[in-house]
Protein backbone atom coordinates (compact mmCIF):
# COMPACT_ATOMS: atom_id res chain seq x y z
CA UNK A 1 0.00 0.00 0.00
CA UNK A 2 1.35 3.28 -0.73
CA UNK A 3 1.90 6.16 2.23
CA UNK A 4 -0.84 8.54 3.17
CA UNK A 5 0.87 11.17 1.12
CA UNK A 6 0.84 9.58 -2.36
CA UNK A 7 -3.01 7.93 -1.50
CA UNK A 8 -5.99 9.53 -3.84
CA UNK A 9 -3.04 11.66 -5.58
CA UNK A 10 -2.03 14.84 -3.54
CA UNK A 11 -5.04 16.94 -1.82
CA UNK A 12 -4.09 18.90 0.93
CA UNK A 13 -7.46 19.22 2.82
CA UNK A 14 -7.41 17.77 6.53
CA UNK A 15 -11.25 16.73 5.68
CA UNK A 16 -10.24 14.62 2.81
CA UNK A 17 -7.77 12.25 4.75
CA UNK A 18 -8.45 9.34 6.93
CA UNK A 19 -7.30 9.60 10.84
CA UNK A 20 -4.48 6.62 9.55
CA UNK A 21 -3.40 9.08 7.01
CA UNK A 22 -2.81 12.08 9.13
CA UNK A 23 -1.33 10.01 11.54
CA UNK A 24 1.58 10.09 9.08
CA UNK A 25 1.71 13.84 9.07
CA UNK A 26 3.02 15.08 12.19
CA UNK A 27 5.25 17.33 11.08
CA UNK A 28 3.24 18.98 8.70
CA UNK A 29 2.20 22.46 8.94
CA UNK A 30 -1.42 23.00 9.56
CA UNK A 31 -3.30 25.97 8.43
CA UNK A 32 -6.67 26.81 9.88
CA UNK A 33 -7.93 29.84 7.44
CA UNK A 34 -10.03 31.90 9.20
CA UNK A 35 -12.86 34.09 7.39
CA UNK A 36 -15.86 36.03 8.11
CA UNK A 37 -19.50 36.39 7.09
CA UNK A 38 -20.26 39.47 6.56
CA UNK A 39 -21.60 42.30 4.75
CA UNK A 40 -19.05 43.26 1.97
CA UNK A 41 -21.22 46.08 -0.27
CA UNK A 42 -23.69 46.47 -2.75
CA UNK A 43 -21.33 44.56 -5.21
CA UNK A 44 -19.93 41.76 -3.18
CA UNK A 45 -21.20 38.69 -1.44
CA UNK A 46 -21.39 38.01 2.56
CA UNK A 47 -18.88 35.13 2.11
CA UNK A 48 -15.96 36.95 0.58
CA UNK A 49 -13.46 36.69 3.59
CA UNK A 50 -14.59 33.04 3.64
CA UNK A 51 -14.29 32.28 0.27
CA UNK A 52 -10.62 34.15 -0.81
CA UNK A 53 -8.71 32.87 2.28
CA UNK A 54 -9.71 29.72 1.49
CA UNK A 55 -8.66 29.44 -1.94
CA UNK A 56 -5.30 31.33 -1.31
CA UNK A 57 -4.64 28.90 1.43
CA UNK A 58 -5.32 25.61 -0.51
CA UNK A 59 -3.41 26.78 -3.38
CA UNK A 60 -0.31 27.76 -1.47
CA UNK A 61 -0.64 24.58 0.03
CA UNK A 62 -0.61 22.56 -3.33
CA UNK A 63 2.37 24.16 -4.20
CA UNK A 64 4.24 22.17 -1.21
CA UNK A 65 5.42 18.58 -1.32
CA UNK A 66 2.77 16.05 -0.50
CA UNK A 67 2.81 16.00 3.29
CA UNK A 68 4.36 19.20 3.87
CA UNK A 69 1.38 20.98 4.61
CA UNK A 70 -2.22 20.26 5.28
CA UNK A 71 -5.28 22.84 5.13
CA UNK A 72 -7.86 22.46 7.78
CA UNK A 73 -11.60 23.52 7.46
CA UNK A 74 -12.33 27.28 6.94
CA UNK A 75 -13.64 28.79 10.38
CA UNK A 76 -16.41 31.09 8.06
CA UNK A 77 -17.58 32.84 11.11
CA UNK A 78 -16.00 35.15 12.54
CA UNK A 79 -15.77 38.59 14.98
CA UNK A 80 -17.52 41.01 12.90
CA UNK A 81 -19.78 43.01 15.26
CA UNK A 82 -18.52 45.91 13.46
CA UNK A 83 -20.94 45.45 10.54
CA UNK A 84 -23.83 43.93 12.03
CA UNK A 85 -25.96 46.74 11.16
CA UNK A 86 -25.87 45.58 7.84
CA UNK A 87 -28.41 41.98 6.81
CA UNK A 88 -27.01 38.87 6.78
CA UNK A 89 -23.44 39.71 8.45
CA UNK A 90 -22.77 37.03 11.51
CA UNK A 91 -20.78 37.70 14.30
CA UNK A 92 -19.50 35.35 17.56
CA UNK A 93 -18.73 37.51 20.71
CA UNK A 94 -15.46 38.08 21.28
CA UNK A 95 -14.75 35.96 23.95
CA UNK A 96 -16.41 32.59 21.78
CA UNK A 97 -14.24 33.36 19.22
CA UNK A 98 -11.10 33.29 21.22
CA UNK A 99 -12.24 29.85 22.80
CA UNK A 100 -13.24 28.95 19.34
CA UNK A 101 -9.94 29.74 17.50
CA UNK A 102 -8.11 28.09 20.64
CA UNK A 103 -9.99 24.82 21.73
CA UNK A 104 -9.55 23.93 17.38
CA UNK A 105 -5.54 24.86 17.72
CA UNK A 106 -5.72 23.02 20.96
CA UNK A 107 -7.56 19.76 19.16
CA UNK A 108 -4.42 19.84 16.73
CA UNK A 109 -1.84 19.95 19.12
CA UNK A 110 -3.36 17.11 21.48
CA UNK A 111 -2.76 14.49 18.51
CA UNK A 112 0.86 15.73 18.55
CA UNK A 113 0.90 18.10 15.53
CA UNK A 114 3.54 21.07 15.89
CA UNK A 115 2.91 23.82 13.56
CA UNK A 116 -0.35 26.45 13.09
CA UNK A 117 -0.57 28.83 11.12
CA UNK A 118 -3.71 30.76 11.50
CA UNK A 119 -4.23 32.40 7.71
CA UNK A 120 -6.48 34.75 8.40
CA UNK A 121 -8.91 36.41 6.03
CA UNK A 122 -10.92 38.86 8.29
CA UNK A 123 -9.18 42.52 9.85
CA UNK A 124 -11.75 41.98 12.77
CA UNK A 125 -10.07 38.65 13.82
CA UNK A 126 -6.67 39.55 14.02
CA UNK A 127 -6.76 40.72 17.66
CA UNK A 128 -8.16 37.89 19.07
CA UNK A 129 -6.42 35.31 16.82
CA UNK A 130 -3.01 36.72 18.44
CA UNK A 131 -4.25 36.15 22.03
CA UNK A 132 -5.35 33.07 20.72
CA UNK A 133 -1.66 32.40 19.86
CA UNK A 134 -0.19 32.89 22.77
CA UNK A 135 -3.09 31.38 24.97
CA UNK A 136 -1.56 27.71 22.90
CA UNK A 137 1.99 28.34 23.64
CA UNK A 138 1.69 28.76 26.94
CA UNK A 139 0.11 25.25 27.28
CA UNK A 140 3.26 23.87 25.29
CA UNK A 141 7.01 24.20 25.08
CA UNK A 142 7.03 23.01 21.78
CA UNK A 143 3.91 24.13 19.93
CA UNK A 144 5.05 26.80 17.09
CA UNK A 145 1.41 29.07 16.22
CA UNK A 146 2.15 32.16 14.57
CA UNK A 147 -0.76 34.33 13.00
CA UNK A 148 -1.10 36.40 9.88
CA UNK A 149 -3.73 37.88 7.04
CA UNK A 150 -2.79 37.14 3.77
CA UNK A 151 -2.74 40.65 2.94
CA UNK A 152 0.17 41.50 5.86
CA UNK A 153 2.21 38.27 4.06
CA UNK A 154 1.79 39.62 0.81
CA UNK A 155 2.14 43.32 2.06
CA UNK A 156 4.83 44.18 -0.54
CA UNK A 157 3.34 42.80 -4.18
CA UNK A 158 0.12 44.56 -2.84
CA UNK A 159 1.96 47.66 -2.83
CA UNK A 160 3.61 47.68 -5.91
CA UNK A 161 0.12 45.91 -7.50
CA UNK A 162 -2.42 48.65 -6.19
CA UNK A 163 -3.41 51.65 -8.13
CA UNK A 164 -5.36 53.05 -5.50
CA UNK A 165 -4.15 56.17 -2.86
CA UNK A 166 -4.57 55.54 1.28
CA UNK A 167 -8.01 54.53 2.06
CA UNK A 168 -8.37 52.36 -1.30
CA UNK A 169 -7.86 49.07 0.07
CA UNK A 170 -9.92 47.86 2.99
CA UNK A 171 -13.24 46.50 2.86
CA UNK A 172 -14.62 45.36 -0.63
CA UNK A 173 -12.15 46.91 -2.17
CA UNK A 174 -9.55 47.39 -4.97
CA UNK A 175 -7.93 44.01 -3.84
CA UNK A 176 -11.11 42.17 -2.48
CA UNK A 177 -12.74 43.19 -5.39
CA UNK A 178 -10.26 42.12 -8.07
CA UNK A 179 -9.97 38.79 -6.56
CA UNK A 180 -13.42 38.13 -6.11
CA UNK A 181 -13.77 38.96 -10.24
CA UNK A 182 -10.96 36.51 -10.41
CA UNK A 183 -11.85 33.63 -8.59
CA UNK A 184 -15.70 33.78 -8.36
CA UNK A 185 -16.58 36.39 -11.11
CA UNK A 186 -20.51 35.05 -11.47
CA UNK A 187 -20.60 36.15 -7.89
CA UNK A 188 -19.86 40.21 -8.41
CA UNK A 189 -22.29 42.59 -9.19
CA UNK A 190 -20.11 45.05 -11.22
CA UNK A 191 -23.38 47.29 -12.10
CA UNK A 192 -23.02 47.62 -8.41
CA UNK A 193 -19.95 48.76 -7.83
CA UNK A 194 -19.91 51.80 -6.17
CA UNK A 195 -16.64 53.39 -4.31
CA UNK A 196 -16.31 55.40 -0.94
CA UNK A 197 -13.52 56.37 1.06
CA UNK A 198 -14.58 58.18 3.86
CA UNK A 199 -13.81 61.56 4.58
CA UNK A 200 -12.39 61.81 7.90
CA UNK A 201 -12.30 65.06 9.99
CA UNK A 202 -9.43 63.54 12.02
CA UNK A 203 -5.70 63.00 9.93
CA UNK A 204 -5.14 60.50 13.31
CA UNK A 205 -7.59 58.23 11.55
CA UNK A 206 -7.42 55.81 8.06
CA UNK A 207 -8.82 53.03 7.27
CA UNK A 208 -6.58 51.27 5.00
CA UNK A 209 -5.20 47.40 4.80
CA UNK A 210 -1.75 48.96 4.27
CA UNK A 211 -1.39 51.24 6.86
CA UNK A 212 -4.02 52.99 9.06
CA UNK A 213 -4.05 55.58 10.54
CA UNK A 214 -2.10 56.62 13.85
CA UNK A 215 -5.20 55.73 15.78
CA UNK A 216 -8.51 52.88 15.70
CA UNK A 217 -11.48 54.86 16.10
CA UNK A 218 -14.05 51.85 17.68
CA UNK A 219 -16.90 52.74 15.28
CA UNK A 220 -19.21 50.42 13.05
CA UNK A 221 -18.79 50.32 9.62
CA UNK A 222 -22.38 51.89 9.22
CA UNK A 223 -21.06 55.30 10.98
CA UNK A 224 -18.25 55.69 7.95
CA UNK A 225 -19.82 53.75 4.98
CA UNK A 226 -23.35 54.13 4.20
CA UNK A 227 -23.27 51.03 1.34
CA UNK A 228 -20.62 49.07 3.53
CA UNK A 229 -18.13 49.77 1.05
CA UNK A 230 -14.53 51.05 2.11
CA UNK A 231 -11.60 51.66 -0.86
CA UNK A 232 -12.08 51.98 -4.60
CA UNK A 233 -13.30 48.86 -6.11
CA UNK A 234 -14.09 50.83 -9.50
CA UNK A 235 -10.10 49.88 -9.79
CA UNK A 236 -10.54 46.25 -9.54
CA UNK A 237 -10.27 43.99 -12.68
CA UNK A 238 -10.28 39.89 -13.24
CA UNK A 239 -6.80 40.18 -14.90
CA UNK A 240 -5.34 42.13 -12.30
CA UNK A 241 -7.33 40.04 -9.79
CA UNK A 242 -5.54 36.76 -11.37
CA UNK A 243 -1.93 38.84 -11.37
CA UNK A 244 -2.56 39.94 -7.67
CA UNK A 245 -3.93 36.26 -7.35
CA UNK A 246 -1.00 34.99 -8.37
CA UNK A 247 1.59 36.74 -6.26
CA UNK A 248 -0.03 36.51 -3.14
CA UNK A 249 -0.37 32.89 -3.61
CA UNK A 250 3.59 32.91 -3.97
CA UNK A 251 4.16 34.68 -0.86
CA UNK A 252 2.13 32.50 1.49
CA UNK A 253 3.80 29.06 -0.14
CA UNK A 254 7.41 30.78 0.31
CA UNK A 255 6.01 31.90 4.20
CA UNK A 256 4.73 28.26 4.15
CA UNK A 257 8.24 26.79 3.31
CA UNK A 258 9.60 29.19 6.05
CA UNK A 259 7.17 28.77 8.53
CA UNK A 260 8.12 24.56 8.49
CA UNK A 261 11.64 25.16 9.39
CA UNK A 262 10.56 27.18 13.17
CA UNK A 263 11.23 25.91 16.42
CA UNK A 264 10.87 27.94 19.45
CA UNK A 265 13.92 27.36 20.93
CA UNK A 266 15.86 28.26 17.47
CA UNK A 267 13.93 31.07 16.54
CA UNK A 268 16.70 33.71 17.64
CA UNK A 269 20.31 33.98 17.02
CA UNK A 270 22.17 33.18 19.86
CA UNK A 271 25.60 34.78 19.76
CA UNK A 272 28.28 32.61 20.47
CA UNK A 273 30.41 33.26 23.71
CA UNK A 274 33.56 34.18 21.70
CA UNK A 275 32.11 36.64 19.56
ZN1 LIG B 1 -13.37 41.20 3.36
Amino acid sequence: MSGPENSGGHSVRLGDQTWRELEGWRDAVGVMPTGAIEQHGPHLPLAVDALLVERIAEAAAQALEPGATFVCPTLPYGYSVAHLDFCGTFSLAPETYLHVSVELGESLFSHGFRRLLFLNGHGGNVDLLKTAARTLRERGDDRVVAVASYWQIAADSIAKWRRSGPGGVSHACEMETSLMLHLFPAHVRREQIEDHIPAWTSDAILDDLQGGGRVFPGLRVADFSPTGTVGTPSLASAERGQDLFEQIVTDVHAFLADFRTWEVATMVDTPSSDA
